[in-house]
């Protein structure tokens, strides 16, 4: 039977791999975005605070005596890099990239309450402080989009009926 710290472990590392996920998905979207600046703004001031994340949830898993899981994160990218693909060849990819950002910060915000319980549960301030740290930015960015997806919406649907804007993203 795994120890709750065994579980915290496992926890820490899927949490790494989930940020390593979202630096692929999110230099993807933002590399594409070219005609709404406000998202583009966003969407590359969170993929710096997901690098700093990862490196914080690998001190984290480090002064714990671990490493991080390659395999796990490498599926995380693959995965990442199938849906930055297939978002290319879609008209409404402002609108849908926008729904699975949000979507992925809920499950951020999900990961990181399970974290902060664990980590206390294995009496470990340190990493907790972390995750909670961590869950503000994410409940941040879910915030963002949870208040401009109708604008994006509006938007994406007046560049829509333009006759001439071909590139709707
Ligand atoms: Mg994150
Ligand atoms: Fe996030």
């Amino acid at each position: 039977m795994p120890t709750k710290e065994e579980h915290l472990m496992a926890w820490l590392r899927d949490a790494h791999a989930m940020e390593k996920q979202a630096e692929t998905m999110l230099s993807a979207m933002a590399g594409r975005i070219g005609n709404y600046p406000d998202v583009k703004a966003k969407i590359e001031a969170h993929l710096a605070e997901t690098s700093r994340q990862a490196d914080m949830l690998h001190s984290c898993i480090e002064r714990r005596g671990g490493d991080i899981s390659t395999l796990k994160d490498l599926m995380g990218k693959f995965v990442a890099m199938g849906q930055g693909m297939s978002g290319a060849f879609v008209d409404d990819e402002i609108v849908k990239g926008s729904m699975a950002s949000y979507t992925f910060e809920q499950m951020e915000i999900a990961a990181y309450k399970v974290l902060i319980a664990a980590a206390e549960a294995c009496g470990d301030p340190e990493t907790s402080a972390v995750c909670q740290r961590i869950l503000q930015e994410e409940e941040a960015m879910a915030r963002w989009f949870s208040e401009n997806l109708p604008g994006v919406t509006e938007k994406f649907l007046a560049r829509s009926q333009m006759p001439d804007t071909t590139a709707k993203h």
